[in-house]
């Protein structure tokens, strides 16, 4: 009998990339005749996060772990960015290994790694395979992603110092200092990592991308009329999480938020890393005080670093010991707080949730869209400050919070915008958007709907 076709899924490191890769080799697998395998960078014992969301998965997609990578020689405060990229080019000799084996029991055609892995592009062209990039982000950071090569080849100075800004193809331009944290610093390794993957994206076989086509029509026409050339670009969003994030048993603030009055209730909430300084905790905690509004707030300890928690997700210390005296207590009959994680997409499809303070992580934005909540936009790391922006004023999805001249978000600003999303017009206008962005995301995703037609066409490059 003739073998299905089989792809190799390679995340980097961190819930953020492996959650939407494991969404799109759950769809291609459902609608194609396709099997595939999820291959796992390591460090040691996988995280109970990434077990729960690996073991969900049907049986025709697969999983394994490659060879722990030591990262001990590395100095403990490295970045993120350079343990992960540290990880995954250690783990290239475990993928070449593992690409062996899979290629020898199955019909294997395809690696599709994220933009951490495109080092393994070598190693997908050994073993004669395509090379795909799965873009975690949007259209706009895709398409700016694609200027990089000739911003750097035209740009003797910090980004950061340019006198002018910098105009994304069929997007907005930008400050030198909003755009994405990789290219922050041009003498830096990650600089220098990310310059090279967008110097790769011509020689990929495609692009497989978490947005859709109704989000960002204008950007996309822009990418494929000017910016990507050959490489076929295939918006397959929004793909999040579907079934409980957090397992079977429903976590307590689930029960909270069935007593509360619906869409009262403000979700507060920084990603998978996102921590906050002790002062801007403070400012917030008395900025949602008051507001007077219900909240919800995934809280962690604080921290200098805005990304401090990437891959413990957890509070580092006493879990809410940092909060302003007396707080609690006085927000007990309208806060619910809980330390380091909740399940966010059960928070977000709850009836009771009515607004979103985000870190504009993309994944999270998709979340919101797909569950149709106004957001506000609080951006602290990675490309969370070009997404505020395009959130805030070409997509009109959320509010943007204004800094002090010292770059803290002030109580009486959070107040005030909190206050606007959750009872004023902005707020309003927001939630009518979100509705019928969420129907578009539905039908993008539905049988026929563009994100549908882009998986098969991708599926049939697959068979050429
Ligand atoms: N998330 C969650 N509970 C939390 C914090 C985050 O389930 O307490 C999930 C969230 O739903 C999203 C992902 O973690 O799917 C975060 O991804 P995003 O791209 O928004 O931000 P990142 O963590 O990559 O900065």
């Amino acid at each position: 009998m003739e073998k299905t076709l089989h792809i190799a899924i390679l995340p980097s490191p961190g819930m953020g990339h492996l959650i939407p890769m494991a969404e799109f080799a759950k769809r291609l697998v459902q609608h194609h005749h396709i099997s595939a395998t999820i291959i796992i960078p390591t460090t040691g014992a996988p995280p109970k996060a990434q077990i729960s969301v690996l073991e969900s998965l049907p049986e025709n997609i697969h999983h394994l772990f490659l060879q722990p990578v030591n990262v001990e020689g590395l100095p403990d405060d490295s970045r993120p960015e350079i343990l992960i990229s540290f990880i995954m080019q250690t783990s290239l000799s475990s993928l070449r290994d593992a690409l062996s084996s899979l290629k020898s029991k199955t019909k294997l055609v395809a690696l599709v790694f994220d933009m951490f892995g495109h080092d393994s592009m070598e190693v997908g062209k050994e073993f004669n395979l395509f090379n795909f990039l799965f873009f975690p982000m949007n259209a706009m950071a895709l398409s700016f992603t694609f200027i990089v090569p000739k911003l750097d080849e035209e740009t003797s100075c910090e980004y950061k110092d340019l006198p002018y800004p910098v105009k994304v193809p069929g997007s907005v331009s930008f400050h030198g200092r909003e755009l994405m944290a990789p290219v922050q610093v041009r003498t830096d390794e990650v600089y220098k990592g990310y310059l090279l993957l967008s110097k790769r994206l011509s020689l990929l076989d495609g692009i497989l991308i978490n947005s859709f086509e109704e989000l960002e029509e204008e950007t996309f026409r822009v990418l494929r009329g000017q910016i990507a050339g050959k490489t076929p670009v295939y918006p397959i969003g929004p793909l999040i999480q579907s079934g409980p994030s957090n397992g079977p048993d429903r976590h307590e603030c689930l029960k909270w938020l069935d007593d509360q009055p619906s869409g009262s209730v403000l979700l507060v909430s920084f990603g998978s890393g996102g921590t906050l300084s002790l002062e801007q905790v403070h400012e917030l905690a008395h900025g949602l005080e008051m507001s007077s509004h219900r909240f919800l707030w995934i809280v962690r300890s604080p921290d200098r670093d805005s990304n401090a928690s990437y891959f413990s997700a957890s509070s580092q210390n006493d879990p809410l010991g940092f909060l302003p005296k007396g707080f609690l207590a006085r927000t007990i009959n309208r806060g619910l707080t809980v330390p380091s994680w909740g399940p966010q997409i059960e928070i977000l499809s709850h009836e009771a949730t009515g607004g979103f303070l985000t870190h504009c992580g993309w994944n999270s934005t998709l979340e919101s869209i797909v569950h149709g909540v106004p957001m506000i936009a609080w951006p602290l790391y990675a490309e969370q400050h070009m997404n505020a922006r395009v959130m805030t004023e070409t997509l009109c999805l959320a509010l943007r919070l204004e800094t002090d001249e010292n770059g803290i978000f002030r109580k009486e600003e959070i107040e005030k915008v909190v206050k606007e999303l959750m009872e004023g017009d902005e707020g309003k206008k927001i939630s009518k958007r979100l509705k019928e962005l969420k129907n578009s995301a539905m039908k993008a995703l539905s049988v026929g709907g563009s994100s549908m037609e882009s998986l098969s066409k991708f599926a049939l490059q697959l068979n050429k």
